[in-house]
């Protein structure tokens, strides 16, 4: 299962992702993340595959690997393939390897989309905006980002698709003591406007953000 081309698995995947943004985002009504839509209109990352492996120092999850990223430069989207596979092995994943795939690829585009419109979210300090250490900012945007990915997995019929959202929740709330950043998203499984709120406060008031979150 590991070695077919993932490159049109992953650009049917990305039209399908990009309409189930446009869904779960309907209730946020922010004027400039509403206008930001409107000028990137049918827009989708370029989307690269790499083999090349990072591995996340003094990790504090379960795992230590990146399995993707998103950049300024175009806000293209990387895949590490490599990982992504370790990922899949090391959790008994294999049967859901495209499963994991459609939940990095989707992780990583909520990230882009995040970033054009929010990118001093995604900016090491000095920003001019005080009160928030990079690691409160960074644990903001991989919930938020988690969120959404595990919520476009859970939205898919496909059982190799829960399976994979399922075994995501799971290592949150085993992780969410070791404070693991993607742990976060747990608290909008139960309140799904603070999603909303969250986004907001993170563009406005970070500091606050923060404070939402962990209360
Ligand atoms: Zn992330």
């Amino acid at each position: 299962m590991f070695t077919y081309n993932v490159d049109s698995f992953l650009e049917k995947e990305l039209v399908q992702i990009r309409e189930f943004f446009y869904d779960f985002m309907a209730g946020f009504t922010d004027k400039s993340f509403c206008k930001m839509l409107r000028e990137r209109k049918e827009w989708l990352p370029p989307v690269y595959i790499s083999d090349e492996v990072i591995v996340i120092p003094k990790g504090n999850g379960p795992f230590d690997k990146q399995l993707g990223k998103s950049i300024k430069k175009g806000y293209s989207v990387f895949i590490y393939h490599e990982a992504v596979k370790e990922y899949c092995c090391i959790f008994h994943l294999e049967n859901e390897y495209e499963s994991v795939l459609s939940m990095v690829l989707a992780h990583e585009f909520f990230h882009s989309l995040h970033r054009i419109w929010d990118e001093r979210a995604f900016l090491q300090d000095a920003s001019p905006r005080t009160g928030i250490s990079m690691e409160r900012k960074h644990q903001l945007t991989e919930s938020v980002a988690d969120y959404f990915a595990y919520s476009w997995l859970e939205s898919n019929a496909d059982g190799d698709y829960e399976m994979v959202a399922q075994h995501r929740k799971s290592l949150w709330q085993e992780y969410a003591s070791a404070n693991w950043p993607y742990s976060s998203a747990l608290v909008y499984l139960s309140d799904h406007k603070k999603f909303f709120e969250i986004l907001a406060l993170l563009k406005s008031n970070p500091a606050m953000a923060y404070r939402k979150l962990s209360s």
